[in-house]
């Protein structure tokens, strides 16, 4: 999961990202208003966290131009303690969720995976493919019923096919999920993470949930050749 916040404040903005990025959420930080729209026009997010006083766009103006745009990412706003004009004036330009600061990072958390959660229409906890499961709150995998320790990126690519099991992902759409946005599109990261994936959870003698498509990117199945690599589609 992708998670842009966009604070000024420095102190607050390392705070959460670094408490998300111990949760496994891939997170990029804006530091202004028009900063933070930008990527949030131009990148795809599974969610947003937005203050609310922020320099050059304030925090209402930048859900306005996000929602104006069709862009309906759930957003969890940062308001000021006590301030009933800021909560409402914020669901009322589409916010998903308000969070009035100073704040716990826990319920932080707790809020962000809720808003995830009701953006999600499955509305579960667990990803299935053939006989691997993914737990999305433990974050470990299993296949077996035993066990696969996954660091923060392999899970976050994991995640991400198994979200989309049985679609052909692009290597730039995996980019844009999984990455930050400045990565370099030319690196072979992809299919370096693929590769340690696969060690983790294929099995010798049983089908192959990963697959490349060759040219394109790969696809997650409940079930492919137990052999073949390649599906070999152009
Ligand atoms: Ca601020």
């Amino acid at each position: 999961m992708r998670i842009l916040v966009i604070e000024d404040e420095r102190k607050v903005a390392s705070f959460i990202q670094r408490g998300l990025e111990e949760e496994r959420y891939v997170v990029e930080t804006a530091a202004d208003g028009q900063a933070g729209l930008d990527l949030a026009l131009h990148n795809v997010f599974d969610a947003i966290v937005l203050d609310v006083m922020l320099p050059k766009l304030d925090g209402y103006s930048v859900l306005r131009a996000l929602r104006a745009e069709g862009n309906v990412t759930p957003v969890l706003m940062l308001t000021a303690r006590g301030s009933m004009e800021d909560r409402v004036q914020g669901l009322d330009l589409g916010a998903d969720d308000y969070l009035s600061k100073p704040f716990h990072f826990e319920e932080l958390a707790a809020r962000l995976r809720s808003i995830l959660r009701r953006s999600t229409p499955e509305k579960t906890t667990k990803l299935q493919c053939g006989d691997l499961t993914l737990d999305l709150v433990t974050h470990f995998a299993y296949r077996d019923e035993k066990e696969i320790e996954l660091t923060t990126k392999e899970y976050a690519l994991l995640e991400y096919l198994m979200r989309n099991k049985d679609r052909i992902l692009s290597r730039s759409m995996i980019m844009q999920h999984v990455w930050k946005h400045n990565f370099d599109p030319e690196s072979n990261i992809i299919d370096v993470y693929i590769k340690r994936i696969r060690q983790k959870i294929e099995k010798p003698g049983q089908s192959q949930l990963v697959t490349s498509v060759r040219g394109v990117g790969y696809r997650m199945r409940d079930g492919g050749p137990a052999d073949g690599d390649e599906e070999g589609e152009e």
